[in-house]
């Protein structure tokens, strides 16, 4: 058992403008503890209330300043937990403070860089290296991801996540069995072999979030996350399996409404918005005071799930994020307190091992074969279930002889054999409940005494005392069996058992399905193909996400091209993109190098061996003793050989990282791309319900009247935009860009004529069209014509005229 108190860390994000000045600082004494000062500044201290404190210190195991890199925070905070995972302790690593401080970017990473990503890419890519590194074992690896919001449990790898709402899903709820262990009832589990498999596990929960959030439910700032490894592992043989959970935790913003605000009293009485963060701050108190018993985790269903993590069995650590510039003060105080208290909690984390009892059966079941084919070897003979019928003659004439045989010494020899032993007994039984009913068919008092006849009595403890030498006789057998089966063991060893996987964490509670039913053999193998199933589906699901765009209309296209190149995101995604193309060709480069290198050791290899068995030859022509000294040729060959073997693993290596990367740049692509069209899509809708809304009445008070309705496409326009007019003309439409707000249809082609139209005076000459696109006369698309050139009009707007 290892007891540790939860681990505080806390990392400062970088401010916009350099370190503002005085509001923070950061020491280290000699014994290596770090402290964090914030300072009030003076116009905040001195306001309304005079004797408020200038300056508070709070310390912690360590503190990460503004520059410090994701790099140092995993190998400083994450990897030891990691570790203790990897050995068979669960862990927590949660991030704590207000929206905006980077506990996303800090849990998950940040979406432009690589070397942005955040803990837990890098823990996944430790965990998997260490589970090469390690052939000792067997591990097994399963990876869930629950959001929580607004107290509701969803699981964000939930297949159906694609086509539904946050809302539509199952909801995750928690079970508690008589040992009060949680169990998540509809939260999946599902198993990654890779480290690509578990970051594709990662990235669809990210984009299935992102899809899923919209603005009522800011589901980044108002939910929690808890991304979770499963780690499973037993000796080769043993079947004793340790189960290890890893959560990593991206909580909900942690800002509260404060009464008083920054000037008055400090934050006594700041409400949080998350109730489930006012829960957890209870149960912090409630285990940070001594002689409390009632801690009160089942108040909010994310204490609940955490409940292990929270002075219980596991390794915590706590990551408090600090935006600290001016305005954010009373939060970062509040956030520092918290972590205080937290620092204070005591938690006591054990292994998690259990005998796996299906293991445990297929070893027994192996025990008894290897033991029936180590009697067959001893005995020469092969044992089946049954006796056979000339057996089970033979040892009824032995029993009938020993039971005529008036010599008191008589055995009754029968061989180490249980089921001829059995035999023996059950004839006995019936032979003397036949005597019974024979002597007194109906008296029980007559058979009582029957039994406590001398004779009997006799008969009984000569049968007991038989018994007492065959089990002896049995038991130095199987001993015997069990040496001779040791030596053995060693040929034996890579059969079947060894292979057979280990089942997902039984008394986890991240069961999917009910956790009542227990899981079969034949359902977890269940589970296992589904596993599988997904897996393969997993690495197409993202990209289906990013693929939407083909079932959009041809008009909608253009406006989603169009928005696309004005949207922020697109200059990281072009970023990505040539960073992509530069990794592509590296990887290329990279293998070819390794080719090269291959051939090249092939080719060495060839010449090593031609060279030994010229001189092999020249020493059987000449007649002579080959030399001692080695040939000088032949080491310069090798010592090229094992240069070249490291060229070829360095260069090998570099491939495997460099895969890794361009994996994970795919995904923070395909990401970019479905929060893209997610924006796009809403934007999209909102303009179209503007279009809706703003019917031909609406236009009589703008300034431009509506055209005289001439066609059926003219009618279309007039009712679907205040801000389109409709002149007559044959189904063109035409862009005005004076204000990049009047669109109508084109007049004829001649400018002439078009002075002639009615209403057509009022566009002046300057404001002509500069493009105009054919309308199709099918209302779908001609709707989504008209979507599109509004859509340019107001990104034209807000480039050039900074509206919004
Ligand atoms: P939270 O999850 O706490 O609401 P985020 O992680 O989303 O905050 O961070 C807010 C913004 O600040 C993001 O754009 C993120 O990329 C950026 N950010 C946060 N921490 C850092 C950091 N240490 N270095 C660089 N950028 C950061
Ligand atoms: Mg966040």
């Amino acid at each position: 058992m290892v007891k540790q108190t939860i681990q505080i860390f806390a990392r400062v994000k970088p401010t916009v403008r350099k370190q503002q000045q005085g509001i923070y600082s950061i020491d280290e004494d000699e014994k290596l503890t770090h402290s964090l000062e914030i300072v009030l500044p003076r116009d905040l201290a001195d306001g309304f209330v005079n004797n408020k404190r200038e300056s508070y210190k709070f310390k912690f195991q360590r503190i990460f300043d503004q520059e410090a890199k994701q790099e140092i925070i995993f190998e400083i905070i994450a990897k030891p937990v990691a570790e203790s995972t990897l050995a068979g302790y669960n862990g927590t690593i949660f991030a704590y403070g207000q929206t905006g401080s980077g506990k996303t970017f800090t849990i998950t990473g940040g979406a432009e860089r690589y070397s942005d990503r955040g803990i837990i890419p890098r823990t996944l890519s430790y965990i998997f290296e260490q589970l090469q590194k390690d052939s000792s074992k067997i591990y097994t690896t399963h990876i869930s991801y629950l959001e929580i919001y607004n107290e509701c449990g969803y699981d964000l790898l939930d297949p159906r996540h694609e086509a539904s709402k946050l809302e539509d899903l199952p909801k995750v709820t928690i079970l508690e069995d008589p040992d009060q262990n949680i169990h998540l009832k509809n939260l999946s589990l599902h198993q990654a072999t890779t480290e690509e498999e578990a970051l594709n596990l990662l990235f669809l929960g990210d984009t299935n979030r992102m899809i899923a959030e919209t603005p009522m439910n800011q589901a980044s700032t108002r939910s929690h996350c808890i991304f979770t490894v499963h780690l499973s592992s037993k000796e080769p043989g043993s079947a004793t399996v340790r189960h290890a959970k890893l959560h990593l935790v991206d909580l909900a913003g942690s800002e509260r409404v404060s009464k008083t605000g920054v000037g008055g009293l400090l934050l006594t009485e700041a409400k949080y918005i998350n109730l489930s963060l006012h829960y957890l701050e209870q149960v912090i108190i409630a285990l940070s005071e001594k002689h409390r018993t009632h801690i009160p985790y089942r108040n909010s269903m994310m204490t609940n799930v955490l409940r292990d993590s929270l002075g219980g069995n596991c390794m915590t650590t706590m990551i408090a994020t600090l935006s600290l510039e001016k305005r954010n003060i009373d939060e970062s105080i509040s956030t520092c307190r918290f972590a205080q208290r937290v620092a204070l909690i005591k938690n006591e984390a054990i292994l998690n091992e259990e005998i796996d009892p299906r293991l445990m059966i297929v070893r027994l079941q192996k025990e008894i074969e290897d033991l029936r084919a180590e009697l067959a070897m001893a005995t020469g003979e092969q044992r089946t279930e049954a006796l056979t019928e000339a057996e089970l003659l033979q040892l009824e004439k032995l029993i009938a002889s020993y039971l005529e045989d008036q010599d008191p010494e008589s055995r009754l020899e029968v061989g180490a054999d249980m089921r001829k032993i059995h035999h023996c007994f059950h004839h006995f039984k019936k032979l003397l409940n036949d005597k019974k009913t024979q002597e007194n068919p109906v008296s029980s008092e007559s058979t009582q005494q029957a039994c406590q006849e001398p004779l009997k009595d006799e008969e009984y403890t000569k049968l007991l005392g038989l018994l007492k030498q065959r089990d002896n006789e049995i038991n130095i057998l199987v001993n015997m069996l069990k040496k001779e089966k040791k030596k053995t063991q060693d040929a034996l060893q890579n059969s079947s058992l060894e292979k057979s996987e280990v089942r997902p964490p039984q008394n986890s509670p991240f069961i999917a399905g009910s956790p009542a039913v227990p899981r079969t053999p034949f359902s977890s193998a269940l589970s296992h193909t589904q596993d599988l199933s997904i897996c393969r589906r997993r690495s197409s699901l993202l990209h289906k996400k990013t693929g939407m765009r083909e079932e959009m209309s041809l008009g909608r296209q253009e406006a989603f091209e169009i928005f696309k190149r004005d949207h922020a995101d697109s200059v990281t995604i072009e970023d990505n993109k040539q960073v992509l193309k530069q990794r592509f060709s590296e990887a290329k480069a990279l293998g070819e190098c390794i080719n090269e290198a291959r051939s090249k050791i092939g080719q060495l290899k060839d010449a090593i061996n031609q060279r030994h068995l010229q001189q092999v030859a020249l020493g059987v022509s000449e007649n002579t003793v080959p030399a001692s000294t080695p040939d000088p040729q032949e080491e310069r060959l090798r010592a090229q050989l094992e240069e070249e073997k490291g060229r070829y693993k360095t260069t090998f290596m570099r491939l495997k990282a460099l895969k890794v990367e361009i994996e994970h740049l795919q995904l923070l692509m395909d990401k970019a791309k479905v929060k893209l069209q997610k924006e796009f899509e809403a934007w999209w809708a909102e303009e179209a319900t503007s279009l809706q809304v703003n019917s031909p009445a609406t236009n009589l008070q703008d300034a431009m009247k509506p055209f005289p309705q001439q066609d059926q496409t003219q009618l279309l326009f007039k009712k679907s935009s205040r801000d389109l007019e409709v002149e007559n003309g044959a189904g063109r439409l035409e862009v005005c860009d004076r204000n990049a707000r009047r669109i109508r249809p084109s007049p004829s082609p001649s400018p002439n004529q078009q002075s002639q139209e009615p209403g057509g005076s009022r566009v002046p000459a300057q404001d002509r069209p500069t493009s105009s696109i054919p309308l199709t006369g099918d209302s779908q698309t001609d709707s989504d014509i008209l979507a599109f050139i509004k859509a340019r009009q107001s990104i034209l707007q807000k480039k050039y005229l900074g509206e919004n």
